[in-house]
């Protein structure tokens, strides 16, 4: 895989669908593809469907259908994700240590951080990005589970983003040598291939994802949403402080589409996590700027690259001038994406209960010495441009 220079890698998009092809129809390769919640509110847009139409499970049918050994759904690795930070938020709440604690998942956020503010670096969440944690515990639990050799696994990431090219090939974002995630398509890509097969995409009836890597809560699924991510972890954070199930589990404070959205939520133990959920990098540049010169300050901060989170990624459906100028596409897509979350029984991601078995069969707890050395990283500084 090449390394793009943009931050978001918009620039420089480039096609892995050969390498994928190569993949699955190599007989010494097993081959798991995931998908990221927004993939699934915008995959329809490439065949005809209206913009906001849910695809899930005809996109876990056509995977099936190109010949992948497993279909497996990052909104598992979202789950895990808000296991691992919802933990880490915790204990530097404690600790008083490199507060606000600042999201990781977007590596356009992640690259900016790197380069403009080096010096917060310790600020950034330790937690590797839902798919990377996916691709992790795909080559460790799942292949030791199969009695297959890593090695011979291949993992693609289905994601919305560009620079998702770019951050599975960072070498923080492996282990034993290996890339957690092998290849990462977009959803324009993953189109291309269907198309290129021959599926009758809108015909196709609906199917499920593959367990145990396959089972995603609610709160993993908004995560394509700005403020999805804030939402998911306060919706496990506040369980596991006060042991109590939340009355009302919707926080709509955190929801919408203003640029830097302030929020201050109180602890049933008394703390308050004063959160600030922000996208566009112009917006992040500005509260970055004014927590310098400490005009704010928080506790929590949730940072996408995107106006309006992954829905509006630059690896997504581009609509037809007419179309985008008559449709608010990111209403619709995020819209979209709540109403997955309000189909699932499953709404907590530590209720999920395929996270429960992982956490007891393999991982141990949260934060572990296992959790660390497979599910967390480290960033790099670098030149400020
Ligand atoms: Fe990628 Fe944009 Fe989502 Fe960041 S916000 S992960 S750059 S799609």
């Amino acid at each position: 895989q090449c390394i793009m220079a943009c931050p978001v890698g918009a620039l420089t998009e480039h096609e892995n669908i050969r390498d994928v092809w190569d993949a699955i129809a190599d007989p010494d390769q097993y081959v798991v593809v995931q998908t990221a919640p927004a993939v699934r509110v915008a995959l329809g847009e490439e065949f005809g469907l209206p913009v906001g139409t849910r695809t899930t499970g005809k996109m876990a049918a056509a995977l099936r259908r190109l010949g992948f050994n497993k279909v497996f759904d990052t909104v598992f690795g979202a789950d895990l994700t808000i296991m691992e930070e919802g933990t880490e938020l915790l204990s530097r709440l404690s600790s008083g240590q490199n507060l606000p604690l600042m999201t990781s998942c977007c590596p356009g956020w992640v690259k900016f951080m790197e380069h403009n503010f080096p010096d917060m670096l310790d600020n950034l969440s330790t937690c590797k990005s839902p798919h990377e944690m996916e691709g992790a515990m795909v080559k460790s639990y799942f292949a030791g589970k199969l009695g297959i050799d890593p090695q011979k696994i291949t993992v693609v990431s289905i994601m919305p983003c560009t620079a998702k090219k770019f951050e599975g090939a960072r070498e923080e974002l492996s282990n034993k040598d290996m890339q957690d995630v092998d290849w990462v398509l977009t959803t324009r890509e993953l189109a291309a291939m269907i198309k290129e097969a021959g599926i009758d995409f809108v015909n196709l009836k609906d199917e499920e994802f593959d367990n145990p890597l396959g089972v995603g809560s609610g709160a993993g699924t908004i995560f394509g949403a700005t403020g999805g991510v804030s939402e998911a972890a306060l919706r496990t954070v506040f369980e596991l402080v006060s042991g109590q199930p939340l009355d009302t589990i919707e926080y709509t404070a955190v929801r919408g589409m203003d640029g830097i959205k302030e929020n201050t939520v109180e602890l049933p133990d008394g703390r308050t996590i004063r959160t600030a959920v922000v996208h566009g990098l112009g917006n992040a540049r500005r509260l970055m700027e004014a927590m310098q010169r400490g005009e704010k300050s928080y506790d929590f901060m949730e940072v996408m690259a995107c106006a309006g989170g992954c829905i509006t990624g630059g690896g997504q459906p581009i609509l037809n001038a007419a179309d985008s100028s008559r449709l608010d596409v990111k209403a619709l897509r995020a819209k979209a994406i709540y109403s997955e979350d309000e189909a699932q029984t499953v709404r907590k991601s530590h209720h999920n209960p395929f996270i429960k078995q992982l956490y007891a069969e393999f991982l141990g707890e949260p934060n572990s010495h296992l959790a660390h050395e497979l599910l967390h990283t480290h960033y790099t500084a670098r030149t400020k441009y």
